[in-house]
């Protein structure tokens, strides 16, 4: 690739922004389709939330063999996961694998990020700046940033003035971290806290958990991956496949048959025990409407509250650590291993925030309303600016100069999550208003990424070079979006997919709860209706400008 201060012709067909999952599997099928591509990654090597998610605990809750690729049956027989549920360590070594299998590194810049984009109208392409100071012209830009790459640590007072060591979750170090015999504080107990108070609790020699809202997890009950499992995995991909590809968790499982209310008390408590005992995330698809019926997620609330009760030893931690405003799964659920009975080891404390509220960090520890701490570490497992934080820290310009940042100020306007008016030939993978993160998200970025390559063979067919949704397209996918969502409970809880976690941020529910099937089927639709809600630009001067004005009736 030559790279020049200002180039004019492109110098790449594709750029693409990071090289985790999406990354590593659009540069594939980029180059498999004769597409010249360039990729950038701020981190060190390939993986990306795995790369930078190295605190202790770090693991999916998406079980490791639908964790995988699933577009080359070689990989899936070549690679053999250890666990039922991966730990960050194996899953990164596995994005690294890959890499090597297709040789995609020769592909990659690594350690360098993308500072600004700009959409050049006269030429229809992209000019990239990068943190090296280099630029690069490519006619399609791809954003691969993952949904929750951009950490967030809340502007507590006094946070710089703190003496010792601060870490994120998401950005913990690459060197060992040494808690042993140390005062560590942990802030925030979603899925990352979650995970890393239990082996934290295991080096520190005092735990002191600050929790905000308490949240519902459940029993990973990981173990080996059996011999048996991979080769039934092998042996059956063409099904799998099949059956992720038509259900709405991407997974292959979907909703259980019977609505929560519709069995006896017994038969209803055998189903949780059943779903508890296997352990996992499932839980919440025991039934078919647990997603969607207060009345009957209540059952479910209600029996892990149960559990929490009977497994917390002091009644009143069990009861902070209890949810009890809003829904299971309303925020994202959690997975873990000996997170309750952490709280049983008389070397960890729970502070409640809701009682005694966070005042400062002090420059050996937290204050809060009514007590004084002082720690040596203080980890903030405090989350992410959740699916536009990734794309709006970048300074991405479209037409006119338009700042991303400046048309996502009232939320993420979008269609199909893949694509933003006034933004032309540029392509989000698993960006807002696609199932992204609440299907399982290998699924979502190979849908995504074969679905953007398609339309861009179909363009390249048809001598198109500029590709460009419309604002009613937009407006009509997120009437859409927001209607599904209004029909099922995650607008009962304040959450990171809505954006509450982030002060000034615009509350917009930005994945798409419809169903990976029933959001592949639509892409299908679209594209087979030779792209309708997009227009062309190119040779033929036969472009198309038609808006989506079904959508938001189907
Ligand atoms: P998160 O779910 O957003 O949790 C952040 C935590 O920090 C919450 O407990 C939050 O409290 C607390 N917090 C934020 N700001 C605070 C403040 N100003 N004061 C006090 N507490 C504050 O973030 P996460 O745990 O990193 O997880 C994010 C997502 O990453 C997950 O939902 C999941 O999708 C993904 N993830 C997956 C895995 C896995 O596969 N196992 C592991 C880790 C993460 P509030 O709830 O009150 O806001």
């Amino acid at each position: 690739m030559s790279k020049t201060p200002t180039p004019s012709p492109v110098d790449c067909d594709a750029l693409v922004i990071g090289a985790g999952f999406a990354g590593l599997y659009a540069i594939h099928k980029l180059r498999e389709s004769n597409f010249s591509v360039t990729a950038i990654e701020s981190g060190g090597d390939v993986g990306g939330t795995w790369y930078w998610n190295r605190y202790p605990g770090a693991r999916c809750d998406v079980e490791s063999i639908s964790y995988s690729y699933t577009f080359d049956p070689e990989l899936v027989e070549n690679w053999r996961w250890s666990e039922r549920f991966a730990s960050q360590p194996e899953i990164l070594e596995y994005a690294r694998w890959v890499a090597d299998e297709l040789d995609l590194r020769r592909s990659i810049t690594f350690n360098t990020r993308v500072d600004k984009a700009e959409y050049d109208e006269t030429s229809s392409t992209w000019l990239v700046h990068t943190s090296d100071g280099l630029q690069t012209r490519a006619r399609f830009l791809i954003s691969a940033v993952g949904c929750l790459s951009a950490e967030s640590i809340p502007q507590f007072p006094g946070l710089q003035t703190y003496s010792g060591e601060v870490y994120h979750t998401g950005r913990w170090p690459h060197h060992d971290v040494n808690l042993t015999g140390k005062r560590v504080a942990v802030i925030g107990t979603g899925s990352s806290g979650i995970q890393a108070i239990p082996e934290i609790a295991k080096q520190a020699a005092h735990l002191t958990v600050f929790q905000r809202t308490p949240n519902y997890s459940l029993p990973a009950r990981n173990r080996p991956l059996y011999a048996d499992e991979h080769a039934d995995a092998v042996k059956n991909l063409g099904k799998r496949r099949d059956r992720a590809r038509s259900c709405p968790t991407g997974i292959g499982i979907g909703f259980g048959l019977n609505e929560a209310l519709s069995l006896n008390d017994m038969d209803r408590r055998d189903t949780f025990d059943r779903y508890w005992h296997t352990g996992g995330n499932l839980f919440v698809t025991a039934f078919s409407d647990l997603a969607t019926n207060l009345t009957a997620n209540h059952e479910a609330a209600e029996y892990v509250r149960e559990k929490i009760a009977t497994i917390v030893d002091d009644p009143k931690t069990a009861q902070i650590l209890t949810p009890v405003d809003y829904p299971i799964g309303a925020k994202r659920i959690c997975v873990d291993t000996d997170y309750y009975s952490t709280f049983n080891s008389p070397h960890v404390d729970l502070v409640d925030l809701r009682e005694d509220p966070l005042e400062t960090i002090t420059d050996v520890g937290i204050k809060t309303e009514h007590n004084e701490f002082d720690f040596d570490v203080i980890v903030f497992a405090t989350g992410y600016d959740g699916m536009t934080g990734p794309l709006t820290r970048m300074d991405l310009r479209g037409r006119g100069g338009l700042a991303l940042a400046d048309k996502w100020s009232n939320g993420p306007t979008n269609y199909l999550g893949v694509a933003l008016a006034e933004f032309p030939n540029m392509f989000t993978i698993t960006g807002p208003g696609s199932p992204s993160v609440l299907a399982n998200v290998i699924a979502s970025i190979e849908q995504h990424v074969e679905w953007i390559v398609e339309c861009m063979v179909y363009m390249r067919r048809n001598s198109f070079h500029e590709i460009e949704t419309s604002a009613r397209s937009e407006q009509s996918w997120v009437e859409h979006v927001n209607a599904i969502a209004e029909r099922t409970l995650y607008v009962h809880a304040k959450s990171w997919y809505l954006g509450d976690n982030i002060e000034g941020k615009t509350r917009v529910f930005m994945p798409y709860a419809g169903g990976l099937n029933n959001y592949r089927e639509k892409c299908a639709e679209i594209a087979t209706a030779n792209y309708e809600g997009f227009s062309f630009a190119g040779d033929k001067k036969s472009a198309r400008s038609t808006t989506a004005t079904t959508l938001a009736s189907s």
